[in-house]
């Protein structure tokens, strides 16, 4: 069983649901990230079947295999000196670790008149090649991804980012490489926080098709605070899933009880976001007999994790914050407002769960 967290573009998920995705790792729980518009113009001529048939469409990355290439991930990936995790060495134990193994080294190499010393570090010493920069792992297309990103290509950037994300989280990560707005011919504020264009559906019968495979037992979307045309269309998704056991179509799965709403971080916290009516008739297609019940999340014991996560998408952290100091002081907020509407002492993240009445 798995928590699938459908992200409109990289970095929402982890904005978002960084604290819950944290803890349901902690309990065992499978959790898979699909990215939905994660891709540039290049592409724009092809239809979903097209992708597909190209091989383009559900390329999905899973960090537990040896398939996944970790060549771009360093050692080290998201783990601040000032916030060391739980879960992380000391600097002093590390060091007597590798006391350890230069001493176990030198005893394998007695007979030598030289020894070979052992690093416990990803890093080089003496010349000998670090494993993890030796091409034997993995080849999941993410060389085209980093010579796309060494060509300055701002989308292949962001993929890389949001590989890293899941590398870090433990998620499986699913990218869909649609066109972002900006590709679509969205221009501007007015466009971009607008309704979405007639002729731009949301890409339903493609989300569908991916989130049903992975036989999930939650499926978080977007709310759509802040009006972005593609958090909009992606939680229109979600509408569109519940709504589909009512209609006259094929039998399938139901959706409500299993379809819940993530509040779109940061733009919930400059809107200052407290109750779901404000989100205007955002909601208008949920069916009558289905409602919607917000669920806090104690984040916690999380929030470290996720602030440290969060500080692996530096090409977002400037224009979203201000740096990463900043985007710590923002998530601490937002956790602590919403704990405090939940009744909570600490911090929580808040879902909007679908109910069939
Ligand atoms: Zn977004």
């Amino acid at each position: 069983m798995t928590h699938v967290f459908v992200g409109p573009h990289p970095d929402d998920v982890a904005l978002s649901c960084g604290g819950l995705i944290a803890s349901l790792r902690e309990l065992g729980q499978n959790v898979a990230i699909l990215t939905v518009f994660s891709g540039n113009g290049a592409t724009d001529g092809l239809t979903p079947y097209q992708r597909e048939a190209l091989g383009f469409g559900s390329k999905a990355l899973w960090p537990v295999t040896e398939a996944f290439n970790r060549a771009n991930i360093p050692n080290d990936v998201g783990i601040r000196d000032e916030a060391t995790p739980p879960w992380a060495a000391s600097a002093d134990r590390l060091d007597a670790t590798q006391a350890d193994a230069d001493a176990a080294a030198k005893r394998f190499w007695q007979r030598s008149s030289w020894y070979r010393r052992a690093s416990i570090h990803n890093e080089s010493l003496a010349g000998q090649p670090v494993i993890d920069q030796l091409p034997t792992q993995g080849a999941v297309m993410t060389i085209e991804l980093t010579e796309a990103e060494a060509a300055a290509d701002a989308m292949a950037t962001r993929r890389l980012e949001e590989e890293r994300y899941a590398y870090f989280a433990e998620a499986s990560l699913i990218l869909l490489d649609l066109p972002d707005a900006v590709f679509r011919g969205y221009e501007g504020d007015a466009e971009l926080l607008g309704s979405p264009r007639e002729d731009d559906p949301a890409p339903v019968a493609l989300l569908r098709r991916e989130i049903a495979r992975l036989e999930p037992q939650k499926v978080y979307f977007p709310l759509g605070v802040g009006g972005h045309v593609d958090h909009q269309l992606v939680r229109n998704v979600g509408l569109a899933m519940i709504g589909d056991a009512r209609r006259w179509v094929m039998p399938g799965p139901e959706w409500a009880g299993i379809v819940s709403f993530y509040e779109d971080f940061p733009y919930a916290w400059w809107n200052d976001f407290r109750a779901i009516d404000e989100l205007g008739d955002g909601l208008r297609e949920l069916p009558y007999d289905v409602s919607i019940v917000p669920e806090y999340a104690d984040i916690g014991d999380q929030l470290e994790r996720k602030i440290n996560g969060l500080t692996i998408y530096a090409s977002q952290l400037p224009r979203l914050f201000g740096g990463p100091r900043e985007m710590a002081d923002a998530v601490r907020g937002y956790g602590r407002k919403i704990g405090a509407l939940g009744g909570l002492t600490g911090h929580a993240e808040r879902y909007w769960s679908s109910l069939s009445l």
